[in-house]
């Protein structure tokens, strides 16, 4: 594979470590790396910002299944009380004192994974919330 200057967009032989044209590093992991932490500055994670109320952080709870017998672990938001109950690899929307919150409307009870979660606290799908509504 060919290695693309990121600058120029140049293609190098595989394993070059300068481009031949402007001299620009290809260490292709340290660009990927570099991305990684641009991305990851840009999005908090959900259990840092609540998804409901973007405001509270989310803390590590254990909540009874209802008529159950064992206890399944859940995110609660210490802010606007909204509970995340962990279903295998994804989050349930269980819980939320504000009904009238435009995300618990729109994910009530759905199970969403946590980079999904992340994706609403950050504000990425919440704005395709109004694409649906009825004016
Ligand atoms: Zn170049
Ligand atoms: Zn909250």
């Amino acid at each position: 594979m060919k290695i693309k200057c990121p600058l120029c967009g140049l293609e190098n032989e595989e394993g070059s470590k300068f481009c031949k044209n402007c001299n620009e590093p290809l260490f292709k992991s340290e660009i990927d790396n570099r991305q990684k932490v641009t991305e990851f500055q840009k999005n908090v994670d959900w259990t840092e910002k609540c998804p409901i109320c973007k405001t509270g952080k989310l803390w590590h709870i254990k909540k009874k299944v209802f008529l159950g017998l064992s206890s399944v672990d859940a995110l609660k938001c210490l802010n606007c009380e909204a509970i995340f109950v962990k279903v295998e690899e994804k989050y349930k929307l269980f819980e939320a004192k504000d009904h009238f919150n435009p995300v618990w409307q729109e994910y009530k009870n759905k199970e969403l994974k946590g980079a999904e979660w992340s994706r609403i606290a950050n504000g990425g799908i919440y704005p395709m919330l109004y694409k649906g509504m009825k004016i």
